[in-house]
């Protein structure tokens, strides 16, 4: 059976149409007034007095460490649980990741560990908050202060999470989103990232346009990480629709948590206190049997899957080759136990039923 139900479907419509056509007619095709409008724009939804976008949620990440100050010889704790972009931004700088393991419960970075591995090196907390979750940031913020460390998220997956009612993106220092297709909202490509640090922001600006003070006159080494008026356009219009389409995946989530929460072998997901999850992943573990025969019972009955993410990112070739000896449990575990299931806008409630009916198939057939 081919895939009924599919784990991701970006959702464009007109009003994203019409915004990109518009600005194929204006003759401004590259970065120009939609970049800044759109920056103007999320800025003011995530609370940050600043908004640098950029070409993707990998330049995003990589202009806001050299923009803190990373360099070659700085280490950066970062968790393994996921997308190996977390952990390449940061090689790209010259400088090391440190993996420090995962809450079992959030799958976030455990705070609790992050103390045991800073070291002279140190520059920085790189936390993720994973799926759409918040980490638990007070206890993160406390650290760097102690340290004095920079906290750079990485929020790719968190468009509109809250943490004590403020947004993601909004609760350290520099903080990056992406907006890839599968994200909560889209550019088609892009990125971008958020601060109410000026001086940050300043440097976040000349990194992305090849270290440029002013027209042709660069005072450091910089890249074209620029984002496109045309990406911009479409980000506009998908920044009006992000709540609605949050609140959707909301709504879809807590319809699987309440009918799968029973179901013998499979764990659904815990929320972190005092925040809003958005769910840009909704991820199950499986408790029983093996994760991949309950995946191919799921794709085989027309429910599409994703693994967020199988290996940890200490384990991936590059980072072998690299020399990295880690093994955290908490984290190989989660990378063979979880699966995530559709939970996007255009989920219905039959594609719900039917994810929940074959869940409680594969249960009684895997033991
Ligand atoms: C998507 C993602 C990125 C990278 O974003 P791109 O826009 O694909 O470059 C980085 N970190 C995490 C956690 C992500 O999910």
């Amino acid at each position: 059976m081919s895939i009924e139900i599919p784990i991701a479907n970006p959702l464009i419509g007109d009003e994203e149409i019409k915004e990109v056509v518009d600005v194929l007619k204006s003759g401004f095709i590259a970065q120009g007034p939609k970049v800044k409008e759109f920056e103007e724009e999320f800025a003011k939804y995530i609370g940050t007095k600043y908004a640098i976008a950029t070409s993707s949620g990998t330049t995003a990440l990589h202009t806001a460490l050299l923009a803190i100050g990373v360099t070659s010889g700085d280490e950066i704790i970062t968790t393994p649980f996921s997308f190996a972009a977390t952990g390449n931004s940061i090689l790209f700088t010259g400088a090391r990741p440190v993996f420090v393991d995962i809450d079992p419960k959030t799958f976030n970075i455990d705070p609790e560990k992050i103390e045991d591995a800073i070291t002279d090196n140190t520059k920085a907390i790189m936390p993720v908050q994973l799926y759409g979750q918040s980490v638990d940031m007070d206890p993160i913020m406390e650290i760097a202060k102690d340290h004095n460390l920079k906290v750079v998220e990485d929020a790719a997956q968190a468009h509109g999470a809250l943490y004590k009612e403020k947004k993601v993106g909004n609760l350290g220092d520099i903080a990056c989103f992406s907006f890839y297709p599968t994200k909560n909202m889209t550019t088609s490509e892009g990125g971008i990232i958020t601060t109410n640090n000026k001086e940050l922001a300043d440097i976040a600006q000349s990194i992305r346009a090849h270290g440029e003070s002013k027209r042709y006159e660069h005072y450091i080494l910089g890249y074209n990480f620029r984002m496109t008026d045309i990406s911009a356009a479409i980000g506009i219009a998908q920044l009006n629709k992000l709540d609605t389409f949050n609140n959707k995946r909301i709504a879809n989530a807590e319809f699987l948590n309440n009918n799968l929460k029973d179901i013998d072998g499979i764990v659904t997901p815990k929320l972190q206190d005092d925040s809003k999850h958005v769910y840009h992943q909704y991820t199950i573990k499986v408790e029983k049997g093996n994760r991949d025969d309950w995946i191919r019972f799921l794709n085989d009955n027309g429910v599409g899957t994703g693994i967020h993410y199988p290996i940890p990112i200490y384990k991936q070739e590059l980072y072998q080759n690299l020399g990295y000896t880690d093994r955290l449990l908490e984290s190989e575990r989660a990378a063979n136990t979880v699966i995530s299931l559709p939970i996007h806008p255009s989920v219905t409630k039959d594609n719900l039923n039917k994810i929940i009916n074959v869940l409680k198939e594969a249960s009684d057939k895997f033991s």
